[in-house]
C-alpha cells in the first residue's frame, strides 16, 4: 500500500461547512494519509486547531495568506507566535505576495517579512504562495536565506523550470498539484521531468484547485508518467521529502 502526503489541503475551507474531514476515510482508502492545512485569514486559525486536535492525520501551517495582508496587527502577530508552540504545527503558511490582489505589494511584503520572523524563530519551514511576484520573492528568500535555515514548499508551482531550479538551490521544495493534470500545462511537465526527487512534493490545495482530495494519487500518477518511474517510487520520495521537511 503507498502512502501519500498532502502537503496543502484547505479541510477547513468555509464552503465545506466543517464537513471537510468527512472527506478523509476516501481518501485514505487511495493511501493519502497525512494533511497538512494551510492557514488563509487570522478568523479561521482557532477552527484549524480544533480541526487538528480531533482528526488524528491533519497537521497545521498557520499564517495569513497574501490577500488578506490587511488582517495583519500586534495581536495577530502574538497569536501565530503562540501557535508556533503546538504539536500540531509543522509549518507557517499560506505566506507570500500576490500581485493579483487589491492589497499593494509593499503591505504585503510587510507582513510576509514579519511572518517569516517568527517561522524563523520557531524553526518552522514555511508555505510560500506566490503570484506574479516571482522575483521579488525569490530576492527575499535568497537575502534571508530562509532556504537553508527553515526550507519550505513554493506551494502551486507552475513557473519555469529555471525558477524551479534556483527554488532547488536555495533549498526549497517545489508543490506539484492539479495544475500537472491540465490538458495545456507545459511549464510544469517540463519542470517535473528533470528537477531532482528529493525537491518533489504533492499538494490538490483542496477544495480550490480540485473538487476532491483523492485527486493526490492522480498528481501522483502523472509524475510518476512523466519520469517513467513507478508510482511507489514517487510516494516514496514525495512522502519521504514532506516528512523530513515537516518533521512528521
Ligand atoms: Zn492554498
Amino acid at each position: 500500500m503507498i502512502s501519500l502526503i498532502d502537503t496543502h489541503i484547505h479541510l477547513d475551507a468555509p464552503e465545506l461547512s466543517d464537513q471537510g474531514v468527512d472527506l478523509l476515510p476516501e481518501a485514505q482508502q487511495s493511501g493519502i494519509n497525512r494533511f497538512v492545512v494551510p492557514g488563509v485569514r487570522v478568523s479561521g486559525w482557532s477552527g484549524m486547531l480544533a480541526l487538528a486536535e480531533k482528526t488524528e492525520n491533519v497537521y497545521l501551517a498557520p499564517g495569513l495568506h497574501p490577500a488578506y495582508a490587511d488582517q495583519w496587527n500586534d495581536a495577530a502577530a502574538s497569536q501565530l507566535r503562540e501557535l508556533t508552540q503546538q504539536s500540531k504545527v509543522v509549518a507557517i503558511g499560506e505566506i507570500g505576495l500576490d500581485g493579483t490582489v487589491a492589497i499593494p505589494l509593499s503591505q504585503q511584503e510587510i507582513v510576509f517579512r514579519a511572518q517569516l520572523d517568527i517561522a524563523l524563530d520557531a524553526r518552522l519551514p514555511v508555505l510560500l504562495h506566490v503570484r506574479e511576484a516571482t522575483g521579488a520573492v525569490l530576492t527575499i528568500l535568497r537575502a534571508l536565506g530562509i532556504g537553508q535555515r527553515i526550507g519550505g514548499i513554493w506551494h502551486g508551482f507552475s513557473a519555469s523550470l529555471p525558477v524551479a531550479e534556483e527554488l532547488v538551490e536555495l533549498g526549497f521544495k517545489v508543490g506539484v498539484g492539479p495544475i500537472l493534470l491540465r490538458e495545456n500545462a507545459r511549464k510544469l511537465p517540463d519542470a517535473v521531468k528533470v528537477l531532482p526527487a528529493s525537491a518533489l512534493v504533492l499538494e490538490t490545495d483542496f477544495p480550490d484547485m480540485t473538487e476532491t482530495p483523492e485527486t493526490l494519487l492522480r498528481v501522483a500518477k502523472k509524475i510518476a508518467e512523466l519520469r517513467g518511474v513507478s508510482l511507489d517510487e514517487v510516494a516514496k520520495a514525495t512522502t519521504e521529502n514532506a516528512r523530513q521537511l515537516f518533521e512528521l
